[in-house]
């Protein structure tokens, strides 16, 4: 029997990804889309013409129960949310109904789906290592207190608790991935890596003079989306649902990334090209991400395979050549 998937947020970065490794191992993917004629429903029809596209909302219930009826799902990964930290403080109510109480609304409509059809479904739902904040160990593991520092991490603060209380009311086959930062190419632009990557590449084609950042000391543990959403699949392949760490267990700061990603156009010497500005540093910080994923490599056999590095390069390499087409018109 094919196995029939839904994605929630699969116009992003991680949507994508997942969308093809599931392609690839046979699924039929759905993927719920939100917003009348969304620029994004179009690009990824044109990419990805094998996802069953369903118009739907995570603040929207009804809408989910319809989606989820329609797609028939053995497997929903619940990546769906507003997923910008800075964009929280400014839209805090907004992102704590779309990013937390969604999680509620998605799990209540596979639980109605389950109860009305006696199918079974398993449930991923995309916590996050902005749920560790103001870090209380050090590296952050499953058992690490979590302090969130941001509306946003408050709101994934309340999706990790709602999924795990769904499984233990309803025996709900319901993991949690803790993911530290993951990047690719793909990106949002408004995200650090991201942002570098792009405007790297455009100093190096003569398109853009430097770059204005805020906190360069602010450290993450940056890994390849592509190895992180073999993570979230093999999570749903277990017998029993559970909650994992997923990171690469190395930390960098602002500045590293900076090194790596001026080093990849020949410059040794970023700080000619990089200007601080404060309104960019953010009303609380999380100053240090670091995983230990050891759970997760112990359990489910992952480990990442993409270093910091290779990863920072691949992104640079990746925007010099966009950018030197889109600026070839
Ligand atoms: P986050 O970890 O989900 O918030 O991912 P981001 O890529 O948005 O930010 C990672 C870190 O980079 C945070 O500590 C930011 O404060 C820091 N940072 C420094 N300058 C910038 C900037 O110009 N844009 C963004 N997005 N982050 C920045």
């Amino acid at each position: 029997m094919t196995k029939r998937a839904l994605i929630t947020g699969i116009t992003g970065q991680d949507g994508m990804y997942l969308a093809e490794l599931l392609h690839d191992k046979g699924y039929e993917v759905f993927g719920l889309v939100a917003g009348q004629n969304n620029p994004k429903a179009d690009l990824l029809a044109a990419s990805h013409p094998y996802v069953d596209i369903i118009s739907g909302n995570l603040l929207d219930l009804v809408s989910l129960i319809r989606a989820v009826a329609h797609a028939r799902p053995d497997e929903v990964y619940n990546l769906g949310a507003i997923s910008f930290v800075a964009y929280s403080w400014e839209n805090a109510r907004l992102t704590s109904d779309v990013t937390g109480g969604g999680v509620l609304n998605i799990l209540e409509a596979v639980r109605f789906y389950q109860d009305s059809s006696g199918h079974q479904v398993r449930f991923y739902q995309a916590s996050s290592s902005e749920m560790f904040g103001k870090a209380q160990d050090v590296p952050q593991r499953e058992s690490t207190l979590l302090w969130p520092r941001s509306p946003y991490g408050v709101a994934k603060v309340y999706g990790h608790y709602m999924t795990i209380n769904y499984r233990e009311s309803y025996g709900m086959h319901a993991s949690s991935g803790i993911l530290f930062n993951h990047e690719s190419p793909r990106r949002g632009v408004e995200f650090v890596t991201r942002k570098v990557s792009r405007a790297v590449a455009r100093i190096s084609l003569g398109l853009q003079s430097g770059v204005t950042l805020g906190n360069l000391d602010a450290r993450r543990d940056w890994g390849f989306a592509g190895d992180y959403v073999q993570a979230m699949w093999l999570m749903l392949q277990q017998d029993d649902a559970d909650d994992y760490v997923i990171s690469t267990g190395h930390t960098h700061s602002i500045r590293d990334l900076l090194t790596v990603a001026f080093d990849e156009i020949g410059i040794d010497d970023w700080s000619d090209y990089v200007t601080v500005d404060p309104t960019y540093v953010r009303p609380a910080e999380v100053d240090l991400l670091i995983g230990d994923s050891s759970k997760a490599e112990a359990a489910l056999g992952w480990t990442p395979t993409v270093t910091f590095d290779q990863l920072i390069r691949m992104m640079v390499r990746h925007d010099v050549d966009e950018q030197a087409k889109l600026s070839a018109g």
